[in-house]
């Protein structure tokens, strides 16, 4: 029997696919950029397994032309860019990498909110070209994070690893999920509240919700126009998730203090946005997880679902196991 073959779409951090290419054909894509839409329907063509990063659009028409794909393994924990539902149908396991990156991406994300916060970024260009004239008592006055309330929006993985390190920093911790968490409101002392109230008290407000629907512009004109004047936002999260053009004008305005985000509605963010005139904003290029061994381990994850899924067993990190039964059915 010919062996199996799987189509990744980009090179991998400590290259695990020696454990692949035991028991299938890898092809990797060996460019920095993503495989284009095209190249991605005739590589799911051909292939059993598609290993995919958060950048890949596996939408109706690359499943479809996938007539022997049995499963899309995304490096990611989010998985907002695969037609879950479409996958689905044709009986195609989708997984996920839960888990292993949220330290690593709760890190950052408090590196954002402190950045912001005490306008790091914006003080190290001033070093840089100038603007550093003189100690002066107004200059670049921030907001103070310890003793802070923070409210978190989405209470999961992430969201909770952002709460432990805000208990460090003594701040009051809110948080808003579509379910409560007794366990959590416990142990970190967190208070569950309406997304309303807590955009209305929060000094920082850091988003971990992942990209649907329901969270598409979750934060939007109405919802900035709740926030404190001195609050500072965090997304850290999927960009979507906030009206970007809303967030600049409330930035612009000065009807919120400042953001830090690792995301941007569409990445990466043009160089000429209007977001990135202003001081009062910190960007990374989607960074959460980018760290040496978190990267690894993602891999390493992504690389095992596809060996679970090759020995015909349902990986243990599958978003949608219907689509097994489905699939033995069929
Ligand atoms: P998670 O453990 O699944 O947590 C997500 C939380 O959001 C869950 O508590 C979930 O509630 C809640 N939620 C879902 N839909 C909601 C809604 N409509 N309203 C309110 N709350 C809702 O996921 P995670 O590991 O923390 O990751 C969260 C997201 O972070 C990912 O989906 C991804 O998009 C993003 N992320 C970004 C980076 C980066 O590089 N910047 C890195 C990693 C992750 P339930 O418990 O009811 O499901």
């Amino acid at each position: 029997m010919s062996k199996p073959s799987i189509f990744v779409t980009r090179a991998l951090p400590g290259d695990p696919t020696p454990r692949l290419r035991e028991v299938a054909n890898v092809i990797v894509w060996p460019h920095d950029e993503p495989p284009p839409h095209d190249e991605l329907v005739r590589r799911a063509a051909d292939s059993d397994a598609l290993l995919t990063m958060l950048t890949d659009p596996i939408d109706a028409a690359v499943l479809d032309a996938g007539k022997r794909l049995r499963l899309v393994a995304q490096m990611a924990v989010g998985y907002d860019n695969v037609d879950v539902a479409a996958a689905t149908e044709c009986g195609i396991l989708v997984t996920n990498t839960p888990g292993v990156l949220t330290e690593t991406t709760a890190d950052l994300a408090f590196a954002l909110l402190l950045a912001a916060a005490r306008r790091v970024v914006e003080g190290d260009r001033l070093t840089r070209t100038g603007g550093w004239k003189s100690w002066h008592p107004s200059f670049l006055l921030g907001q103070d994070v310890h003793g802070a309330t923070l409210g978190i929006v989405g209470l999961g993985q992430i969201g909770l690893a952002v709460a432990r390190r805000a208990r460090g920093f003594d701040m009051r911790i809110l948080y808003h999920d579509r379910t409560r968490h007794p366990q959590a409101e416990a142990e970190l002392g967190a208070e569950y509240v309406s997304l309303d109230r807590l955009l209305g008290e929060s000094d920082f407000v850091s988003l971990h919700v992942p990209l649907a629907s329901q969270t598409r512009h979750l934060i939007g004109q109405r919802e900035l126009s709740l926030m404190k004047p001195s609050a500072v936002l965090v997304n850290a999260a999927r960009g979507a998730v906030v009206d970007q053009q809303a967030l600049c004008a409330a930035l612009k305005e000065r009807r919120i203090a400042a953001a830090g985000l690792d995301v941007a509605e569409i990445e990466p963010i043009p160089v000429d946005d209007p977001l990135l005139t202003l001081d009062n904003v910190v960007v990374t290029p989607h960074i959460g997880s980018a760290s040496v061994a978190t990267r690894a381990r993602m891999a390493e994850m992504a690389v095992e679902s596809v060996l679970q899924a090759l020995r015909g067993e349902l990986p243990s990190n599958c978003v949608n196991a219907e689509a097994f039964s489905r699939r033995k059915q069929a």
